[in-house]
Parts: C-alpha cells; structure tokens; sequence
C-alpha cells in the first residue's frame, strides 16, 4: 500500500463534516473559514514509541490517545476545538493496525466536532505529531498568568491513575489485566474539553495536568508571579493496589486533567456547574505569595522527594 492509498483509505473523508473546511485532505494544504469575531488558538504535541507509550499499546489507544493530549491542551485555554492536522511516522503500513488507529482517532474527534484536514504519512520509528486548532471569544483564552493572590486553586480527576496504569503496564504480566480503570486511564485519557470550556468565564488561570501534579501547578503559579499553600488531604487517590498513590499523583505524568484557579467568591457557580461532570473536581490549595509552593496532606507536610521526568536531564 503506498501513502495515498493509505490516506484515502483510513484517513480521507472521514471527518465530521464541518462546513468551514473549504479545502480538506487531498491538496497542497488545508483552507478553513475563520469567524473574525474570534481568536485561533493552536497547540502542538507528538506522542513517540518508547518515550510516551511501550512498545505494544493498542493502535486504537494510540489514535485516541494522540489527538487526546492535543484537545486536553485547547481545553486548558478554554477553547473550543475545530481542526486538526495528523502527521503520522510508521515502521510499516499495516491495513489492520491502521484501522483500528483511526477508530480511535475519529470516534474522539468525532465527540468534539473537530476535523482532520490534513497530515504527513511518513515511514520511520512509530510516532504521531497532531496539530490542534480552536477558537475562543477575544480576550476568553484562559492562561496560566492570570491567578490572583488568594485564589483557590482546583483539579479535576483522579491525578496519578494514569501513571499507576502505565506501572501496571509495565510489570510483568501487567498487560494481561488491561481492562482495569487504571489502564484505561493511561491509554484513553480524557480531554475535559466542555468542563475547560465552561470553565473559561469563572476560572483566572489553567493549565492541563501532563506531568504531574508538582510540575504543573508550580508552572501555573510561577507564569502568575505566586506560590500556594497546597492541602491534599480530599484529594482522590488511586489507592486500589497501589502503595505510592500520592507519589503518582504528585509526580506521575499522563493525566490530562485540568488544574485551576478560582476566586473564593466564585466557588458556589464552580459547584453549580461541577454537578453533572463525570468527574470529581477537588480543592486542593489556596495561592498565596512566599517562595516556593508548599504540599500537605491532613496538615502535615507531603513527601515531595523524587524526581518529574525530563526529555533532556543532562541539560542544565
Ligand atoms: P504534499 O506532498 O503536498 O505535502 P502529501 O502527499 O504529503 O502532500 O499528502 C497528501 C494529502 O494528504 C495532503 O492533503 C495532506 O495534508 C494529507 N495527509 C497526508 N497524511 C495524512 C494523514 N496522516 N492524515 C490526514 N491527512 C494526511
Ligand atoms: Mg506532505
């Protein structure tokens, strides 16, 4: 099969059909229709074998899983998804596996109304790299600078299931249990795309959970100038069959959760709209300013020992 049999195959065509797309797959780019009453907001992220997931996950965990991290980054900003772009790296062009790699992508995308309109098929070590475009109102994009001294600062989720499935994974015989919640966790994160969405009017800063919850929070205050007092003690933990559940949850990646902050009079609308999400959504500290941002748990201070992972440690 060359590549434009494959294209027009598993990937052509299959879009929810959206009619701002202009020029689809098939030329030399992609044309859309812009709404000029709105900004574009765009986000890029890829997804290598042996980096982000071991050898043998599941083509359609794979195809969900890589426009997932994508739309988990437009939910952080609160915007809304409308296309995106699929550059795939292949060992080989194998009918069935691809098949079941675009289930994946195409029932994820289909849920949000976003269209594939374009990509890059090349062979090469397997790896996928998505390009996510979204709009919001001007001005609506929720960064992560905007927290206010004492916001009270949230999580959606169960932060560490992911990181405890990947574990799971990755013990021997592990695999062989893949229905567990955990697993399923790692291998079909969930984008809280409505819940950012509906977020953006309430919430001053946020920012997706990928690389734990350490990393990210910190990121969030230091891009907003603060620190925080953070209090996990109602913080769900994934504490079924896992003896370092906090230690995940702290310094696991792969989530996808949102973490945000909110000022405390806003609380009873977060509440009103957190009913009916299929997710918890958790108080888990207050913003304050000081030097660096400070974990308990029931009061006393968490074991915040260990390291986050790095792309580069050896770089300084
Ligand atoms: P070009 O050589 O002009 O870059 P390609 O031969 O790479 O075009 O791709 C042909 C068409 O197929 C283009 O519209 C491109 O965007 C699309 N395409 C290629 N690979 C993918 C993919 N994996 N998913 C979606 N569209 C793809
Ligand atoms: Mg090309």
């Amino acid at each position: 099969m060359d590549e434009f049999t494959l294209i027009e195959q598993f990937f052509a065509g299959r879009v929810t059909n959206r009619d701002d797309v202009r020029v689809g797959i098939g030329d030399d780019a992609a044309v859309t229709r812009c709404d000029g009453n709105f900004e574009l907001v765009i986000a890029t992220d890829t997804i290598c074998e042996g980096t982000h997931f071991p050898p043998g996950t599941p083509p359609d965990a794979l195809g969900h899983r890589c426009l997932a991290v994508n739309l988990s980054d437009l939910a952080a900003m609160a915007a809304e998804p409308l296309w995106c772009t699929l550059a795939l790296s292949l060992p080989e062009a194998e009918p069935d596996w691809l098949r079941s790699f675009a289930t994946g992508f195409f029932a994820l995308a289909e849920r949000y109304g976003i269209a594939l309109i374009g990509g890059d098929t090349v062979r090469g070590p397997l790896s996928m790299t998505v390009t996510v475009h979204g709009q919001v109102k001007p001005g609506a994009a929720v960064c992560r600078d905007g927290a206010r001294l004492g916001d009270l600062i949230y999580v959606t989720g169960v932060p560490g299931l992911a990181a405890a499935g990947l574990q799971w994974l990755e013990e021997p015989g592990g695999a062989g249990e893949s229905d567990t919640d955990r697993v399923r966790r790692f291998w079909f994160p969930e984008p809280r795309v409505s819940e950012g969405r509906a977020l953006g009017d309430l919430v001053t800063a946020m920012i997706d959970v990928s690389d734990g919850l350490m990393d990210d929070v910190s990121r969030l205050l230091k891009a907003s100038g603060l620190v925080a007092r953070m209090e996990l003690a109602d913080l769900p933990l994934d504490v079924i069959g896992t003896d370092n559940a906090l230690a995940l949850a702290l310094r696991g990646g792969d989530d996808y959760e949102l973490c945000f902050c909110i000022p405390p009079d806003r609380v009873p609308a977060l509440e009103r709209l957190a009913t009916g999400w299929p997710c918890p959504v958790t108080r888990i500290g207050t913003t304050q300013r000081g030097e660096e941002v400070a974990w308990f748990i029931d009061g006393k201070p968490c074991d915040t020992a260990g390291e986050s992972f790095r792309h580069f440690p050896e770089c300084p």
